[in-house]
């Protein structure tokens, strides 16, 4: 049997006011998160890094500029991935901007790093989002082992909001864990 592990992903951060008070709450339930952060946002908040790091979440690579996988040369698309990764100090755990990875790329950074998908996608980027049927469509398709995308940008920070306190309640009292990757 699967264990009852559910894996929070947070993606396009770090940001200087809206990943603290993601921090804040995965620490209220006692959840860790990873959180897939665009290099420049990291050398920018650097500080936010190690908060992140010093309460126990990983840190992984979102490219350093968040590029487009289909729309860049594998030459431009590795050195951006290989940017972040000095910024942020780990080879791991990495997450193409918006999905997209050519199979060349794919083959590359397959030797260093595990590439990480989802399978609960919130939409917390959507302005249009309806908060309510999005709280119910994302518990409907949690199941043991799902990883779930939130984004910890500006454009989400509304639905994220509303959004995450609920959903970790809702995880805790189903008997779920929430660990890093
Ligand atoms: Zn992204």
């Amino acid at each position: 049997m699967t264990e009852k592990v559910v894996y929070l992903t947070f993606d396009d951060g770090p940001h200087p006011t809206i990943t603290p008070w993601v921090i804040a709450e995965l620490d209220k339930v006692g959840a860790k998160g990873t959180f897939f952060v665009v290099g420049e946002n990291a050398e920018r908040y650097a500080q936010t890094i190690s908060d992140l790091q010093a309460n126990g979440h990983e840190v992984a690579n979102h490219t350093q500029h968040h590029i487009k996988g289909w729309q860049s040369s594998k030459e431009l698309y590795l050195k951006d991935v290989e940017e972040c990764a000095k910024v942020i100090g780990s080879k791991r755990l990495f997450r193409p901007p918006y999905g997209q990875i050519n199979l060349g790329c794919m083959d590359e950074l397959t030797g260093d790093y595990e590439v990480i998908m989802w399978d609960v996608l919130t939409k917390d980027y959507l302005k249009s989002l309806f908060v309510k049927r999005a709280q119910k469509r994302i518990q409907k398709a949690t199941r043991p082992g799902s990883i779930v995308v939130f984004h910890d940008s500006e454009k989400a920070e509304k639905n994220l909001k509303e959004l995450l306190p609920e959903y970790v309640q809702f995880l805790k009292s189903e008997g779920y864990k929430m660990e890093v990757l």
